[in-house]
């Protein structure tokens, strides 16, 4: 017989988008209840693989309510190199990694709520640590106990709260009333059918990164058999239900975030792995070095800006190069400059010549010589100083493509050099919401009633490109308010 359950809120997602949603709807006074597709051990979503959140302070003297445990010389060291990020600062990362396609209203929601969601999720019990030191390092500090830690927090959070957590349950349809108004969900869980009834829903059950269907489709030939950085339960379904009832579609369909991995990583990741320390897939010291593909030619701009705004599209350009594979070249200075810090494990290799290098990796070694010989002519001498937070401006003369910042010769044996493939975190393509609320609209124009979205879901944010440590800020913005409107819609009269 099908199952039924009711609650104010219904929230869909068990990932850090839709905790916040769910820690504010039951904070405004709601009955909620979560549907997680995900068994309870790999709970949390593509958020339990994470790290850090990219928000605004405006000196360090903001972080020290988020950071009980920092020294003094810690808050020093950040002082020095980043003092602030200002809302304006904020804005113009998002804007330059985006090329300006950030929807405006919605990133002014987004800059405006970020200090006040870190804030709030530290009243929840969250707390930040420093992390200045990596020369690869997306921002200035992380989560404690990175994105495993922030979930498993959210979830310990809402279990006191008398929230239901509902693992294995997949949602599969939204269920709407005579007047249009989303009413409950249909979910699969492994006893059947379960119908849940709710005065709101909120869809925080990410994007179709999962999806090898979804992704050819959208992102285009070659993005079906790519590998994930994240986990597989992603597979575009509360994107596909909301489409089903004429939720308008906005934001980049045929764009992701894709970074550079390391050749041999699997095709996906879950959190238990995480929770046990888990490998480091992410080859990100390519600012500091060459990426070049099987001929030993390079395809882009390594520096164009600091790592956090340029890794997400780098994934794109090495998946069209000549079997979706590059390679990261160094020499021993990088290494003794702790560059290469994380990348004891990579898939790779040395060599005390180019030469022997390119024949270890199957690089062609004539074009691998050519390229670095060019290179070392365009570069400054000297040695890059590996700041993640300020581009150097150690740019190259009359190279093409250009490096534009970081550029430092590599002319020192040994070299080293590390295969890398593309792999895809998330994807771009959302829902139309209004900023102020997070609700859903519909292709005829109007708003759909009791409905909400935030996360991976929500469009219009991220375009082509994005900057480290945004999914989890907006996950928390935006879940935030979708939660909140969620649970005053659910409480009217
Ligand atoms: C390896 C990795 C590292 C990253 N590092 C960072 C970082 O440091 N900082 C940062 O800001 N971003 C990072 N990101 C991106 C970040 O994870 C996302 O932007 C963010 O977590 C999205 O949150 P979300 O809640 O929308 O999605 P998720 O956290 O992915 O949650 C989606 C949830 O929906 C559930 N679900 C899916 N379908 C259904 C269904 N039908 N019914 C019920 N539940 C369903 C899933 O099981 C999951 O729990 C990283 C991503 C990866 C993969």
């Amino acid at each position: 017989m099908e199952q039924t359950t009711a609650y104010d809120v219904v929230v869909v997602g068990g990932g850090n988008a839709a905790l916040c949603a769910a820690m504010a709807a039951r904070e405004a006074g709601a009955r909620v209840g979560v549907l997680e597709k995900a068994p309870r051990q790999e709970r949390g979503g593509n958020s339990a693989l994470t790290a850090q959140m990219r928000f605004v302070y405006n000196s360090v003297d903001d972080l020290r309510p988020l950071m009980p445990g920092a020294s003094e010389q810690d808050l020093r060291a950040i002082a020095e190199l980043l003092p602030r990020r200002t809302e304006a600062d904020l804005w113009d990362e998002i804007m330059r990694a985006t090329g300006g396609q950030s929807d405006p209203e919605l990133l002014q929601v987004h800059v405006r709520e970020s200090y006040p969601t870190v804030l709030w999720l530290s009243r929840k019990g969250h707390r930040w640590v420093p992390n200045y030191t990596e020369a690869t390092a997306g921002n200035i500090v992380q989560m404690e106990g990175g994105g495993y830690g922030l979930q498993q927090r959210s979830f310990a959070v809402l279990e006191r709260e008398g929230v239901t957590i509902h693992y294995e349950t997949a949602a599969l349809a939204l269920v709407q009333d005579s007047r249009g108004r989303v009413v409950g969900v249909r979910a699969l869980t492994p006893q059947g059918i379960l119908t849940v009834e709710a005065r709101a829903v909120v869809l925080a059950c990410g994007g179709f990164e999962s999806n090898a269907e979804m992704r050819a489709r959208y992102l285009g030939p070659g993005w079906d058999t790519v590998k994930m950085r994240g986990v597989p339960y992603n597979t575009g379904d509360g994107l596909r239900m909301a489409l089903e009832i004429g939720a308008l579609p906005y934001g980049s369909w045929s764009s992701c975030h894709a970074s550079p991995q390391d050749l041999q990583r699997p095709g996906f990741s879950l959190p238990s792995a995480r929770s046990l320390g888990g490998r480091e897939w992410n080859r990100y010291a390519y600012p500091f070095g060459l990426l070049v593909n099987v001929h030993g030619q390079r395809f882009v701009d390594e520096g164009e800006d600091i790592r956090a705004l340029t890794y997400a599209k780098m994934g794109r350009a090495i998946l069209a190069q000549p079997g979706g594979k590059a390679f990261q070249i160094f020499d021993a200075k990088a290494q003794r400059l702790g560059i290469l810090k994380g990348y004891e494990q990579a898939t790779g290799a040395s060599a005390d010549s180019l030469e022997a290098l390119a024949a270890k990796l199957g690089i062609d070694a004539a074009g691998l010589v050519a390229t670095v010989t060019a290179f070392n002519q365009a570069a400054p001498a000297g040695l890059v100083t590996p700041n993640p937070f300020r581009p150097d401006g150690r740019r190259t003369q009359g190279l093409t493509p250009p490096k534009s910042n970081y550029a430092m010769r590599l002319d020192e044996p040994p070299f080293f050099g590390y295969a890398v493939c593309c792999g895809i975190t998330f994807t771009f393509g959302g829902l139309r919401v209004d900023p102020a609320t997070a609700q859903v609209q519909h292709v005829a124009g109007r708003p759909i009633p009791g409905l909400y979205t935030a996360g991976e879901m929500l469009g219009g944010l991220w375009h082509w490109n994005y900057a480290s440590g945004s999914g989890l800020m907006a996950g928390a913005t935006f879940g935030r308010l979708a939660g909140t409107h969620a649970a005053r819609a659910a409480l009217e009269p």
